[in-house]
């Protein structure tokens, strides 16, 4: 009786804990928390300055004692206290009481080991999850899409993160085939700031890099190309300068972050199964994460492929949409759910 009526107010919650960015859902009231996955932590006392937005903010302008950290890393827990405090704070913010937290439902990358899978449970437990469940990041993608996963047809998602990127075949409540290489936004990102430094002997911030990317960042050529002023640090006399760049400099610059994602999928095709293969070929390829907004990548992906490419709308929040659904079709989406050795 106790239990049930605690069981009334609790609140089940969905998390997209990303390499980049961290969305979490509340059962009936959708997504209440989309920041980065950056937490500023005093070094001495590892007292939590600023999660999300704020710390990254702080992002190259902190003093010695406070550290920003990504606790993730290539899709997985690199550090974990720091996750636990990321998660904790960000229940916080989604004003949930810790003691009220019911079920989470996780999701994480294909290919997570065990141990890797036990440190996400540890993790949402020690946040007051009294349940705690696992779910394939491209599941959730293709549910958040709307794509029918329980029929016996091929779907492939292509999901385009921070860290990674993931291509899943997707049939019958499974994933028949996947393949995840490090590659994603963030290597972008870098290749941009090693391509200044190396053709300008600019030196240029992770922000800007992104900011780059963002407005004139493509995998394949324009009809007009697009043109932006950089501003960096010139790393022969130390003086700030600002140089234009067109986006031909900015593809090349990208070049070998894009062709890894072309390779990736082009062997994903070939090992998937010929049926579903057949399927693709019908339905098309579906991209996912932040990286799918990357400027006609659709475009570049379909001259290569041959295939149909579809972008997701609004690609950032296909996840945690996904995961909103499993939680408010608890029954409907059971199968979808990854089985792990319970050890208690
Ligand atoms: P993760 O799931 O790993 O946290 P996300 O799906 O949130 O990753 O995607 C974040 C990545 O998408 C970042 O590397 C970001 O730079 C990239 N991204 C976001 N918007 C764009 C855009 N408009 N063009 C290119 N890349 C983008
Ligand atoms: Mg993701």
């Amino acid at each position: 009786m106790a239990l049930s009526f605690l069981n009334f107010f609790s609140s089940d919650l969905g998390i997209d804990l990303g390499t980049a960015n961290t969305l979490i859902t509340v059962r009936g009231r959708g997504i209440v928390v989309n920041e980065p996955s950056i937490i500023a932590l005093e070094e001495n006392t590892d007292r939590v300055v600023a999660v999300g937005n704020e710390a990254r903010e702080m992002v190259g302008r902190t003093h010695q004692e406070i550290a920003t950290i990504r606790p993730l890393k290539d899709g997985v827990i690199a550090d974990f206290e720091a996750t636990e405090i990321m998660i904790r704070e960000f229940i916080k913010k989604a004003n949930v009481n810790r003691m009220m937290v019911g079920k989470i439902v996780v999701c994480v990358p294909s290919g997570i080991t065990e141990v890797e899978k036990r440190a996400v449970r540890d993790s949402a437990e020690r946040a007051g999850a009294k349940e705690v469940h696992l779910v394939a990041e491209a599941m959730a993608a293709a549910i958040g899409v709307g794509l029918d996963i329980h029929e016996p047809v091929g779907n492939m998602v292509v999901d385009i993160g921070g860290g990674t990127s993931e291509i899943a075949v997707i049939s019958l409540n499974g994933i028949v085939h996947h393949t995840s290489i490090r590659i994603g936004g963030d290597e972008m990102n870098n290749a941009i700031i090693q391509y200044f430094k190396k053709n300008f002997n600019l030196l240029i911030g992770e922000k800007t890099a992104e900011q780059i990317k963002y407005e004139i960042g493509s995998a394949a050529a324009f009809e007009e190309e697009l043109k932006k002023q950089v501003k960096g640090r010139d790393l022969i006399d130390g003086i700030p300068k600002t140089i234009e760049i067109s986006s031909v400099e900015i593809r090349e610059a990208l070049e070998d972050s894009i062709s890894t994602i072309v390779e990736a999928l082009k062997i994903s095709l070939e090992r998937t199964p010929p049926e579903l293969a057949s399927d693709v070929l019908d339905r098309g390829i579906i991209l996912t994460g932040g990286g799918a907004l990357l400027k006609n990548l659709d475009v570049r992906l379909r001259e290569e492929t041959s295939m149909a490419i579809h972008i997701a709308d609004d690609p950032l929040t296909c996840v945690a949409r996904g995961v909103e659904k499993i939680l408010d079709n608890a029954e409907r989406y059971e199968k979808v759910l990854l089985r792990h050795r319970r050890t208690m």
